[in-house]
């Protein structure tokens, strides 16, 4: 069944503006997307009517917001299929969360010559916590090499696999390159070497339907300004016996259960991750974010960024100078382009004139870069309430600008 993206991106008031002059085209999606009313509502009702901290209050409002709060933990559970809330822990963003589980379960349970492999396709919000960690520890760093694709070389990642492997944090779909890994593949190989796995869901939740148990992820991070979401607010999962077996991340007031000069006992999960007073608007605000998902359905959704993934391919591919980057079979909605002659960051001023919003530069993975000998990549993310219409101006654009050069 096909979507009225009219009716979509009707939901969504920074959408009808016009940027130097043109209607604006918002490909910048795998950066953050853009909020629905019912999440700026649900941010303006909160301060309006339920403001208050929560888990400590004996008033009304403290009820309230705790309940509000809780519900988004419900939610979350609910989106990613997890065994159950406590599971959940709010974070900052996917970076946090990474970091959480770097500095909280790496400096536990990760020693001298142990390994932690991870690809090279990351964003170095899942490279530079594991090489904060190695350097702490005398841990090892290992990389997954990928093809000219930009698909990971499974075989190669199973040779890295040993005993000495003690996690594999990976992404789950690449942000610079749209490739979405096999991820269940990769976890069953982990395991088999008694290795845990995190995912780095941060471009996969918005796109693929995520279950946590059915994939057996020992951790999950991604962001909600990712997903229709506010910003200043990430998840982590991860599974009950490893949040348990992890010392606290951050000391502070609702992370513990009773606090003496002598000893400190810890709260229960998740609380004994959330220290302070967490962002509380937010995370009542993605609730509308989560629901927003569900009255469109993720599968729908997707099918219609797939469409316009291979709209946009099938319209570029023939533009002489062209040079696509990041060719896997199996991608979410980001296309990565070069034009031949062109720096990337001038291709994005000049579609930014035409109203186009891309990104341009290393996307935050410099190694990938590297890999394919570039500087960066021009990249186009869609998203739900993106069109077909807005893929043939994008085209228009490149059409035009290749012909500068090529
Ligand atoms: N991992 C990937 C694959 C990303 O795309 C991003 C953000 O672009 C991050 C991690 C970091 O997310 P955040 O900046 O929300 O913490």
């Amino acid at each position: 069944m096909s979507l009225d993206i009219q009716k979509i991106r009707g939901l969504f008031p920074v959408l009808h503006q016009e940027v130097h002059g043109k209607p604006l085209i918002y490909f910048d999606n795998a950066a953050t997307t853009q909020k629905p009313q019912s999440v700026l509502d649900a941010l303006t009702k909160y301060y309006e009517h339920d403001n208050s901290n929560i888990h400590r209050g004996a008033h009304a409002l403290a009820d309230r917001a705790t309940r509000y709060y809780e519900d988004t933990r419900e939610a979350v559970r609910e989106f990613i299929k997890a065994r159950e809330s406590a599971e959940i822990i709010f974070t900052k963003g996917t970076t946090e969360s990474i970091n959480l589980v770097a500095q909280s379960f790496g400096r536990k349970f990760i020693g001298k010559d142990d390994e932690i492999i991870i690809s090279t396709m990351e964003h170095h919000s899942n490279i530079v916590p594991w090489q904060m960690l190695c350097e702490e520890k005398g841990a090892v760093l290992k990389i997954i090499p990928i093809n000219e694709a930009g698909e990971i070389l499974f075989e190669e990642f199973e040779k890295l696999l040993s005993k000495k492997t003690k996690l594999v944090s990976i992404v789950h779909a690449s942000n610079a390159l749209g490739t979405i890994n096999p991820v269940k593949k990769i976890i069953d190989a982990a395991h088999a070497v008694g290795a845990k796995v995190l995912l780095d869901g941060a471009q996969s939740t918005s796109h693929l339907e995520i279950d946590v148990q059915a994939l057996d992820c020992d951790f999950l991070a991604f962001s909600a300004h990712k997903l229709y979401g506010p910003t200043g607010l990430g998840v982590l999962y991860g599974k009950r016996e490893l949040l348990e077996a992890m010392p606290p991340f951050l000391g502070g007031g609702e992370m513990i259960k009773e606090v003496t000069f002598e000893k400190t006992t810890y709260n229960d999960i998740p609380f004994k991750f959330e220290a302070g007073t967490p962002n509380i608007a937010d995370v009542i605000a993605f609730k509308a974010s989560l629901d927003f998902f569900k009255s469109i359905g993720k599968p729908a959704m997707k099918a219609h960024e797939d469409s316009l993934l291979a709209y946009a391919n099938e319209q570029l591919k023939d533009i002489k100078g062209f040079i696509p980057v990041g060719t896997a079979s199996d991608k979410v909605s980001v296309l990565s382009f070069n034009i031949n002659g062109m720096h990337p960051f001038d291709v994005g001023q000049m579609l930014d004139a035409k109203g186009i919003a891309v990104r341009t530069g290393h996307h935050c993975t410099q190694p990938l870069m590297k890999r394919f000998g570039i500087e960066g990549t021009v990249r186009a993310s869609f998203g739900v309430y993106n069109t077909k219409s807005e893929i043939d101006k994008l085209t228009e654009g490149v059409a035009q600008l290749a012909r500068l050069k090529n």
